[in-house]
C-alpha cells in the first residue's frame, strides 16, 4: 500500500500576497525578474541551446522559500522548472513563463565523519560535495563530471565511478528532504513516507523537490590511481574487444570506462578511462594488463587525488556550448555495433563531440531491480553519444548526425538511462524504467494527482 503525504505546517502557516514585491520581502531568497541585472545569467544552462525565459525566477534558501515559491506558483497557476545544478542536457530546469524554483544557493554541507555520513542541500555540486566528504578521506558515488548537481543527478540514479563499488548515488541515499505539490516538507527514508523514498531513488523531478540529500560514506582516497590511455583511432576496433573481454571480468575495485574523443589539436583518438579504487600497492599489478595488451600513444595513469579523478572530465564538458545527445544501455559491445560506430565517426561533424562508454558491473548490478525507481540495473554499457558544438547555424547538421547515428545503433540497445535523455526522448520513459513504470505512476498520482510537477522527464499520474 502506498503511504500518502501528511499535512504540513508550514504549507498552512503561510499567507501570501500576489505582488512580486511582497515575494521579495516574504523570502530570504532573491526573486528575479526579466530584465532584472542577474535574470539572463541565472536562467543560462548548461546547455547553450536551452533559451527559455521564466516569468519569475525564484532563488531559494531555505525548505520555507520552496514551500513558499510552490504555492505563488499554484495560486497563479503557473509552470515550475527546478534548477539543482543546471546540467541536464534536456534543459528541465528552466521553462518558458513559469516560476524557475533555482536551489543554487542552498549549498551547505555537513559531514559526520563518525558516521559516515553527510547532508547536503540540493544546490550543491559534486566538487563541493567531494571536497568536504575527502578532508576527511570519505566518499561516495558521484558523477563523472564535478559541476553536475548532485540533486538531479542523484534522483535520476546516479551512476559514476565508485557505482562498482557502492552501487549508484541513489543507492548511498539514506534519507531527504522534500517540498511536495502541496507545498508540504516531508521527511522521507526507509522507515517514513517509504514509498516516496523509493521513487526518488532514480524517479528524477517527478514527486517533489527535494532540498536535502543525506548519503552514506565510504572509505575512499585521498588517493587512488588512475587516469586516461590514448589510442590512434587505426587501433579502435581492437582497444574495443579488449575492454568488452576485459571489463567484466574485474573486480569491483577497478573501473574502466572509454570513449571516442579528440585531443585537444583536433586528432580523433580512442580513449580508456580507469581507475583502481583498491589498495594502493597492488594497483601496478591490477592495471598491467591494460598496459599490457598494446601499447598507447599517451598513458596518463598513474596516483592521483580522487577530487581530481572526479575532475578529470571537467574541460570536455564546457558550460554554455550547444548540446544533442542520444544514449542507451547495450548488453552486448558485438563487432557489429563497434563498427556502426566507427563508421559514424568518420562523419563526426564536431571534433568536440565525444562517444562515450561506461559499464555497469558489481554492487550497481547486484541490487534488487525493484528495490529503487532505478531499473536498467544488468551488467551493461550505457552509450553515449555526447554531441558538442559552438556555432548555431551548425545546429540541423550536428542533431541530423546524431539522429542517423542513433537510428543505427537503437535496434541493439535495451532501456535507458533517465538522465540521459534529451528533449525529444519523452517516449523512451517506459524503457528507462521497466517493471517499475507502473508503481512509479501510481506513486505520481498520490503525491501529484495534477502533475504538478511536470517540467521534467516526467512520469503522468494515473489516468
Ligand atoms: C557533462 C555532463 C556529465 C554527466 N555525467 C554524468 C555521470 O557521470 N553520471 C550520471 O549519473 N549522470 C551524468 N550526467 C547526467 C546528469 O545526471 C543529469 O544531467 C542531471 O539531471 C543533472 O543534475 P543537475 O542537478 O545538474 O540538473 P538540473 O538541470 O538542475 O535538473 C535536472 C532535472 O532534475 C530535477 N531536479 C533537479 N534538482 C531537483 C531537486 N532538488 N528536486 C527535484 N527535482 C530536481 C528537475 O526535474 C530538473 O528538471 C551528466 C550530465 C552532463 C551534462
Amino acid at each position: 500500500m502506498i503511504t500518502e503525504p501528511s499535512s504540513g505546517k508550514i504549507a498552512d502557516a503561510i499567507t501570501f500576497n500576489d505582488d512580486v514585491s511582497d515575494l521579495k520581502k516574504n523570502i530570504s531568497g532573491n526573486v528575479l525578474i526579466p530584465g532584472d541585472e542577474h535574470y539572463d545569467i541565472t536562467r543560462a544552462v548548461w546547455n547553450g541551446m536551452i533559451d527559455k525565459k521564466p516569468a519569475i525566477i525564484i532563488q531559494c534558501r531555505n525548505n520555507e522559500d520552496v514551500v513558499y515559491a510552490i504555492l505563488y506558483a499554484r495560486k497563479h497557476n503557473l509552470n515550475v522548472s527546478v534548477r539543482g545544478g543546471g546540467h541536464n542536457v534536456a534543459g528541465n530546469a528552466v521553462c518558458d513563463a513559469g516560476v524557475m524554483v533555482d536551489l543554487s544557493l542552498m549549498k551547505e554541507i555537513k559531514v559526520d565523519p563518525a558516521q559516515q555520513m553527510v547532508t547536503a542541500e540540493a544546490g550543491v555540486i559534486w566538487s563541493e560535495l567531494d571536497e568536504a566528504t575527502q578532508h576527511f578521506g570519505l566518499a561516495t558515488t558521484g558523477g563523472t563530471v564535478s559541476e553536475t548537481g548532485i540533486a538531479g543527478l542523484t534522483l535520476g540514479g546516479g551512476i559514476g565511478w565508485l557505482m562498482s563499488m557502492f552501487g549508484t548515488a541513489s543507492d548511498n541515499l539514506l534519507s531527504a528532504e522534500v517540498v511536495t505539490a502541496e507545498g508540504v516538507v516531508v521527511h522521507t527514508d526507509k522507515h517514513n513516507s517509504r514509498d516516496l523514498f523509493w521513487a526518488i531513488r532514480g524517479g528524477g523531478g517527478n514527486f517533489g523537490v527535494v532540498t536535502k540529500f543525506t548519503f552514506k560514506l565510504h572509505k575512499i582516497g585521498p588517493m587512488v590511481t588512475g587516469g586516461m590511455l590514448l589510442y590512434p583511432m587505426e587501433m579502435a576496433k581492437e582497444v574495443m574487444k579488449f575492454y568488452r573481454k576485459f571489463v567484466p571480468a574485474t573486480p569491483d575495485e577497478l573501473v574502466m570506462f572509454a570513449g571516442f574523443i579528440c585531443t585537444p589539436d583536433g586528432i580523433p583518438v580512442t580513449a580508456l578511462l580507469t581507475a583502481w579504487f583498491g589498495p594502493q600497492e597492488q594497483a601496478e599489478k591490477m592495471l598491467a594488463p591494460i598496459r599490457a595488451f598494446a601499447t598507447p600513444i599517451a598513458d596518463m595513469v598513474g596516483p592521483i587525488p580522487y577530487t581530481q579523478l572526479q575532475k578529470s572530465l571537467d574541460a570536455a564538458a564546457p558550460k554554455g556550448i550547444r548540446r544533442y545527445w542520444k544514449s542507451g544501455f547495450f548488453s552486448q559491445l558485438s563487432d557489429e555495433l563497434i563498427d556502426i560506430q566507427l563508421h559514424h565517426l568518420q562523419t563526426r561533424p564536431n571534433p568536440m563531440t565525444p562517444v562515450l562508454l561506461f559499464y555497469l558491473k558489481g554492487e550497481v548490478t547486484r541490487i534488487n531491480p525493484a528495490e529503487t525507481a532505478f531499473y536498467n540495473r544488468k551488467q551493461r554499457w550505457d552509450l553515449d553519444i555526447v554531441t558538442q558544438w559552438i556555432d548555431k547555424t551548425e545546429d540541423e547538421k550536428n542533431i541530423a548526425w546524431t539522429r542517423n547515428f542513433w537510428k543505427a545503433i537503437e535496434p541493439f540497445s535495451e532501456g535507458v538511462y533517465v538522465n540521459h535523455l534529451d528533449r525529444d526522448d519523452s517516449e523512451r520513459m517506459r524503457s528507462a524504467y521497466g517493471e517499475n513504470y507502473n508503481q512509479l505512476k501510481k506513486i505520481k498520482t498520490i503525491f501529484d494527482p495534477q502533475n504538478f510537477f511536470c517540467m521534467n522527464n516526467n512520469i503522468p499520474p494515473e489516468e
